[in-house]
Order: C-alpha cells, then sequence, then structure tokens
C-alpha cells in the first residue's frame, strides 16, 4: 500500500499560502431523501462524509453553514421555468398523471420520482450558489458542498442521477463577478450537462478526466472541444478501465498546469465526484483516495477561489472516507489512518481504517496512449492564446435575489456588531428557510446533535417561506411573500413547495446499469443566505478555523 501513496505529492502543508479559509455547506436534511429502493445513488453518503468530518475535529478549521435552499426561481436561472414547475410538482403519488413529462424530461428510471425530490435540489443547488456568492465576495478562499456536483443535469431534462445541475447555477453566479471560471471534472462519467452549458462560452472552460468508450453519457470525446466562442473552451480527456495513481496524476497534473497558464482561470469550480475511486460499484477506475485527494490538493496549490463539489460515488463508505480526507486536505488538517469513532462505524469494518486502497485491476490506459492524448489536449490548449478578458460592466450590481451586496453588507455589518458574542442572530435566523416536512423533527436534531452539529436554537419554524436575504447576498429585509414579482430590494422568494408527499413505495424500480450512469449528483443552486451552523464548540461568530 504504502507504494501507491508515492507518487503523490506530500499533503499540502503548512506553508502560507496554505492557509486558507474554507467556508462548508452541509444541511442535515440532505441524508434523509432517498431515491428510490435499490437505487445506487444514495444521498445518505453525504452524511456519512460529515459524521467523519465532525469526528475527526476538521470542523475546527473552517465554517459550517446551512444554505438556503435553491429556489424556483434561483434554478430558472439555468434550467427551463417548465422543467423546474414539473419537478416541483410531481410526486410519487401523482406521477402517474405526469407520464407524458416523465417522458420528456427523462424522469423515471434512473432519475426516478422520489419524495422530497424538489427540496433534495435545492439542498444540492443551495449550497454551492451560496459557496460562489461567498467566494464572490471574497468571505472564503475555499467553499465546500459535498451535496453538490450533479453534472448531468440539462436544461430542461434530468439525466444521470441528476436533475438540477447545482454546478452551472453556481458557475453562473462567479461569473457576476469572475471574467473567467474553470470548471475540473474528475468523476468517471463525463461531466456532460455543465460542458453543454458553457460549450459555446470561452468565459467558462471546462475540463472533464473521464471513462470514454461504451459507457454513460457516451460523450466527451478528444476532440469536442467546443464551438464558436467556446472553441478550445471544453477540454475532453477520455479515458480507459483501470487508471491508477501514478498514472492519473501523470495526465492531470500537466494538463491542469497548462489550463491554468493559458487560461489564467479567477475561479475555479471542482467536481469530486467518488466514483473514479477504486472499488466503486459503478465505477471503472482503479484510483486510491489519495491519488484521488492529489487532484484537490494540486487544484489547490494555485491559490484561487475555489468551489468544491461532490459528485458520483456509489461505494458510500469510500466516498466519505475520500471526501472527510480531501475536506483535511482542504483546510490543512492530516487525518489519522485510523477512523475516530462515529455513529456509522460500523460502515468501516473490517479495518476501520481510513484509507481506500488500489486494487490490483489492470490498467488499461498506456503509458504511450495517455501521452498521445495528454500532447493533444496542451496543443489545443495553445490555441486559445490569450485568455479572454471580458468587460465586466455589465455585471448586474444586484444579486438574484434582487438587492445590492451593499445591502447586505451594512445590513450584516450592523448585525455582527451589535452581536458579537452569538453565532445566529435574530437576522440571520429570519434569512434562514427551516422546512417543516415530515421528516420527524425531533429525530433530525438527535441525529444533527449526533453528527456533532447543534442546530441554531430559537426560532419559528417557518414554511414555504423564502427567506429573505441571505447573509450574503441579501436583502434587507426578508420577505416572505411568494410569487410577487420584483420587488426592489427585499428578495420576492419563490415559494418552494415543500410538500413532502408520502410516497407511496411503489417508485420505479431503478435500473441503472452499469452502462448507464451514474454519476451526478443532483441539481440544485441557491444562493442563499446561509445560516450558520454551530459546530458545537464553537463559541465565537465568525471564527475561521483556519485564520
Ligand atoms: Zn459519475
Amino acid at each position: 500500500m504504502t507504494s501507491s501513496f508515492a507518487p503523490l505529492d506530500p499533503p499540502a502543508g503548512d506553508g502560507p499560502s496554505s492557509k486558507k479559509r474554507v467556508a462548508y455547506f452541509y444541511d442535515s436534511d440532505v441524508g434523509n431523501y432517498a431515491y428510490v429502493a435499490g437505487h445506487p445513488m444514495k444521498p445518505h453518503r453525504i452524511r456519512l462524509a460529515h459524521s467523519l468530518i465532525m469526528n475527526y475535529g476538521t470542523y475546527n478549521k473552517m465554517e459550517i453553514y446551512r444554505a438556503k435552499p435553491a429556489t424556483r426561481h434561483e434554478m430558472t436561472q439555468f434550467h427551463t421555468d417548465e422543467y423546474i414547475d414539473f419537478l416541483q410538482k410531481v410526486t410519487p403519488d401523482n406521477m402517474d398523471s405526469f407520464s407524458k413529462e416523465q417522458g420528456k424530461y427523462n424522469v423515471g428510471d434512473d432519475c426516478p420520482v422520489f419524495d422530497g425530490l424538489f427540496e433534495f435540489c435545492g439542498i444540492s443547488a443551495g449550497g454551492s450558489m451560496e459557496g460562489a456568492a461567498r467566494l464572490n465576495r471574497g468571505k472564503c478562499d475555499i467553499a465546500i458542498n459535498w451535496a453538490g456536483g450533479l453534472h448531468h443535469a440539462k436544461k430542461s431534462e434530468a439525466s444521470g442521477f441528476c436533475y438540477v445541475n447545482d454546478i452551472v447555477l453556481g458557475i453562473i453566479e462567479l461569473l457576476r463577478f469572475k471574467k473567467r471560471v474553470l470548471y475540473i471534472d474528475i468523476d468517471v462519467h463525463h461531466g456532460d450537462g455543465v460542458e453543454e452549458a458553457f460549450y459555446t462560452t470561452d468565459r467558462v472552460m471546462t475540463v472533464s478526466f473521464h471513462k470514454y468508450g461504451e459507457y454513460f453519457p457516451g460523450t466527451g470525446e478528444l476532440r469536442d472541444i467546443g464551438v464558436g466562442q467556446g472553441k478550445n473552451y471544453a477540454v475532453n480527456f477520455p479515458l480507459r478501465d483501470g487508471i491508477d495513481d501514478v498514472t492519473y496524476k501523470s495526465i492531470f497534473e500537466p494538463v491542469i498546469k497548462a489550463v491554468m497558464d493559458y487560461y489564467q482561470p479567477e475561479a475555479v469550480v471542482l467536481q469530486c465526484g467518488g466514483d473514479s475511486l477504486s472499488g466503486d460499484r459503478l465505477g471503472c477506475f482503479n484510483l486510491s483516495m489519495r491519488g484521488h485527494a492529489n487532484c484537490v490538493s494540486y487544484v489547490k496549490s494555485f491559490n484561487l477561489p475555489t468551489l468544491v463539489l461532490g459528485g458520483g460515488g456509489y461505494t458510500m463508505r469510500n466516498v466519505a472516507r475520500t471526501w472527510a480526507y480531501e475536506t483535511g486536505v482542504l483546510v490543512g488538517q492530516e487525518l489519522d489512518r485510523i477512523l475516530p469513532f462515529n455513529e456509522y462505524y460500523e460502515y468501516y469494518g473490517p479495518d476501520y481504517e481510513l484509507d481506500v486502497r488500489a486494487s490490483n485491476m489492470e490498467n488499461a490506459n498506456s503509458r504511450d496512449y495517455l501521452e498521445k492524448i495528454k500532447t493533444q489536449v496542451i496543443e489545443n490548449l495553445k490555441k486559445t492564446a490569450h485568455a479572454p478578458s471580458v468587460q465586466l460592466t455589465e455585471v448586474p450590481r444586484t444579486t438574484l435575489a434582487g438587492t445590492t451586496d451593499e445591502d447586505d453588507d451594512i445590513l450584516d455589518d450592523e448585525d455582527e456588531d451589535m452581536n458579537k458574542d452569538v453565532r445566529t442572530t435574530k437576522r440571520r435566523w429570519d434569512q434562514r428557510v427551516t422546512r417543516d416536512d415530515e421528516l420527524d423533527e425531533s429525530e433530525d436534531e438527535e441525529e444533527s446533535k449526533a453528527n456533532g452539529v447543534v442546530a441554531a436554537k430559537e426560532g419559528p419554524k417557518r414554511r414555504n417561506v423564502s427567506a429573505g436575504p441571505d447573509v450574503e447576498m441579501g436583502s434587507p429585509s426578508p420577505v416572505p411573500e411568494a410569487g410577487s414579482s420584483k420587488v426592489p430590494e427585499p428578495e420576492p422568494t419563490e415559494q418552494l413547495e415543500v410538500e413532502m408527499e408520502k410516497a407511496p413505495e411503489t417508485a420505479p424500480v431503478e435500473k441503472s446499469s452499469a452502462a448507464v450512469e451514474s454519476s451526478s449528483t443532483d441539481v440544485t443552486m441557491a444562493d442563499a443566505p446561509t445560516e450558520a451552523v454551530e459546530p458545537e464548540t464553537k463559541t465565537e461568530p465568525g471564527t475561521t478555523a483556519e485564520e
């Protein structure tokens, strides 16, 4: 095993540049959603990862937030109104009356209707959008949302377990302030939804390393490089089965280095799909946890504002190990090889160790093959010559919520000044949306507590509310109005239909064959006001670990 660590760089250490302000987004509800029985995509894995992160003490080194779920309005910054309306309306109970729409939007098999589908998408997208918003405002250097990374969702179609493309939504948010955004995808599947969304623009460069050849989604050839203004701004590195740590590193680092040199992005979005790990239920690569994390460490070394997202990953215990380890890499903490005791300890037997190790599977990627592709990819990058510089004059001064950043800053500052000792204030509370769904509340709290997260105390739960301004983008006063059209300041928030219908257990049987993918995750976006979720031991407002 040791040999598999050899090619990797030492953990990003203590150099001054490695100290990052990290914002971590987690909604304790996320693990309660379930696709249908037997479906390989299990949101519970995010809870497993979170539990490790808490029990390793990693939360001490970052700020933890619960984002406001993305609203319908926010989702339609990318998706069509009709598609989002459908996602909001359809439930396991009424799905039979939407059979035509299910076909039209590709909802059914790999992407089944399940209880709370829309809210799940809202959580995923909310974290990515809010993470992007914090990065935009310089409130953190790195934002993490393991519930995001659902890269297959299309503008008006679900795909590969993804419904709402939180990544596209996050990138759209970044583009309000950043001239050029780099998207890097290390999921075993091609990042098709994100590539397609930005295929004709040079303001986003998409770079995807993935299995290609009789594999979902079937796109991502070397020759697919973008069109029009976007020509040469889409990069695809097709791979065969069994790529290992050493060979992955030998292509990833030179390609990313060239991308950085030629494109000079102002922000990076890194999709860390865990299905590229060895032993994944649907994947076919042979990366160890450390080989996978080397990509995270390498991207971090460029010291750019970075949004780190989840994605695919179907062997839950390994996804959790890897995302916890990568969280450690991002905050500069090396995790012990022995797992700490945690509420899901039984998942990690028989060894109860952190590492996900490579296997002895054959690597079908020859050195020669990889060298050829790498050379061609870098040749293409040279054609981008000069990085496009965009006039940012058209960047809207208002947030998606309709308020200006200045308004938010002023209110946030006042709020902070007046409440130095409390981490969650009334203002912050008001900005929070709490769902009142069928999930048992006490159980939920118990669970949060078990996870080491203490939910914000007081405060009424609000249903279908929209919240107000977000801490980040926020507007001055919360307007619980639904559907109103543009009120200048307070954000008209769209109502989240939050009905969690009881799903009949008849959900469609899923069939996701290996050939049909998987990876994605869900989709959503939101930039919501984030509420800081206070870890038990944290006492200072706004404490940033790294600082
Ligand atoms: Zn995948």
